[in-house]
C-alpha cells in the first residue's frame, strides 16, 4: 500500500510530507517555524519564505518525511 503523502506548493517547488515517517524531530520547525509549525492547519505553508530556504530545511528532516518533489528548473 502507498504512503500516505501531503502535498504543498509556493508554485516554484511542491514538498511533499509523509506523516507516517515522521519522527516528530522538530528539527522542521525549529529551523524554519514560520513555514513549518505544527499548531496551524494546514502545518506547512511555503509562501512564507524563500524557495532556496525551504529546500535548504527540507533536506535536514531526518527521517525522509519531507522531500522536494518537483525542484524548479535551476534550483539545485
Ligand atoms: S524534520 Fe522531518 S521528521 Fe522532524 S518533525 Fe519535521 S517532518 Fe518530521
Amino acid at each position: 500500500m502507498p504512503i500516505k503523502t501531503h502535498h504543498y506548493t509556493n508554485g516554484e517547488i511542491t514538498v511533499a510530507w509523509k506523516p507516517a515517517l515522521c519522527i516528530h524531530s522538530g528539527i522542521c520547525a525549529r529551523g524554519l517555524r514560520t513555514v513549518f509549525d505544527p499548531t496551524r492547519k494546514p502545518w506547512i505553508n511555503l509562501s512564507l519564505a524563500e524557495t532556496a530556504r525551504i529546500i535548504e530545511q527540507v533536506k535536514k528532516c531526518p527521517s525522509g518525511a519531507l522531500s522536494i518533489e518537483e525542484p524548479a528548473q535551476g534550483i539545485e
